[in-house]
């Protein structure tokens, strides 16, 4: 299996990469990324040494550069992660989120369909995977999941383009028979992420004594899914999912933002005992909140339970255990 992974360089393309490389010793992994500012090579340290995974400069708004790569590598499978990831970036400026989610897409999309047509082989033996968001549901009130026949409500700029990309995907599975499959992922923690987003924030800012921002009230509720848990699920559509399908994966994991960011203080009271007054709760502050702030999201996974087995594993405050301390090492506490 020649598999091509793009975004492996960002959050939870690294994580992914590390667990395929590991789970299957007969694949050859190319990791294509056009390392934006979110990316970090160095959690792939591990793999430099492998002759089964290897890394291209790619960006896929390039359309040249896309068939470059599809072509010399000839893949059996593509895992589609690169993206353009944070909310907050995609009110401030949406237009890299258009070409690289919407365009991108579309690039690897039609590079794809027109070599494997070419390829000799079935075409509907080859399998392309994309990673996609719950955010494409929109928000839920105080009650409700999100399943796959939720309808779609994007209200941010991020989420729209991954609800524009997700139907791209579906059309070339109903136009073209392409063999495709589509993961709605709630949000992620553990090693590995961009420090922009909340948890890292959290982390950095609370070890560095300086104020811990929350949106609003904290009202805000997410399902938090271990990355880890998210890439064997990624593993298991990849593998058995049903072609055309989309599959929901979230943890069952509901925190108001400001429930979470006190238990993330309670984990650095424990291995950092030196905040402010004795708890770094007291670092809280409230800040005007983002713009069209979705206020709960929440997923029904029941079809990739029932269909593929998959089973959440996380122990929440073990794991975020793990990732608290993951963040103190990397920020030098
Ligand atoms: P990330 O921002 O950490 O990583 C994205 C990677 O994509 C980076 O390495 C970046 O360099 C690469 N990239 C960006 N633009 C590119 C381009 N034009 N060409 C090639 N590579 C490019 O993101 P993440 O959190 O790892 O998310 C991965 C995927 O999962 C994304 O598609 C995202 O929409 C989706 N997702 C993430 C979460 C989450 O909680 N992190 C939740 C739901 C869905």
């Amino acid at each position: 299996m020649k598999l091509l992974i793009t975004g492996g360089a960002g959050f939870i393309g690294s994580n992914l990469i590390l667990h395929l490389h590991e789970a299957y010793p007969d694949y050859h992994i190319l990791n294509a990324d056009k390392l934006t500012y979110a990316s970090d090579l160095t959690y792939l340290k591990p793999l430099e040494k492998s002759t089964r995974y290897s890394f291209s400069k790619t960006d896929i708004v390039d359309r040249d550069a896309v068939r470059q790569l599809v072509r010399s590598f000839k893949p059996d499978g593509i895992i589609h992660l690169a993206a353009e990831s944070h909310v907050d970036n995609s009110i401030t400026g949406p237009e890299p989120f258009i070409l690289t989610n919407v365009l991108g897409t579309f690039n690897l999309l039609e590079e794809c369909r027109a070599f494997w047509n070419e390829s000799g082989k079935d075409f509907g033996s080859f399998r392309f995977h994309h990673v996609s968001t719950d955010e494409v549901y929109g928000t839920l009130g105080d009650t409700g999941l999100f399943s796959e026949t939720t309808p779609y409500a994007p209200n941010s700029p991020y989420s729209a383009s991954k609800a524009s990309s997700d139907f791209i995907v579906r059309s070339y599975h109903h136009t073209y028979g392409m063999n495709v499959v589509t993961t709605n992922c709630s949000n992620n923690y553990g090693p590995h992420q961009h420090d922009e987003k909340l948890i890292p924030v959290v982390i950095r800012t609370a070890l560095n004594k300086k104020p811990i921002p929350v949106y609003g009230k904290g009202e805000n509720i997410r399902d938090w899914l271990f990355v880890r848990d998210h890439c064997k699920a990624i593993d298991m559509v990849f593998h058995e999912g049903r072609s055309g399908e989309t599959y929901n994966v979230g943890g069952r994991n509901e925190w108001k933002n400001i429930d979470l960011v006190r238990a993330i203080c309670d984990e650095l009271n424990e291995l950092a005992a030196n905040g402010p007054n004795g708890d770094y709760k007291n670092l809280i502050t409230f800040v005007t909140d983002r713009p069209g702030h979705d206020l709960r999201y929440a997923i029904d996974a029941t079809k990739l339970e029932n269909e593929l087995g998959w089973q959440n594993t996380q122990d929440f405050r073990r794991d975020l255990r793990e990732t608290v301390n993951w963040y103190k090492v990397k920020y030098g506490f």
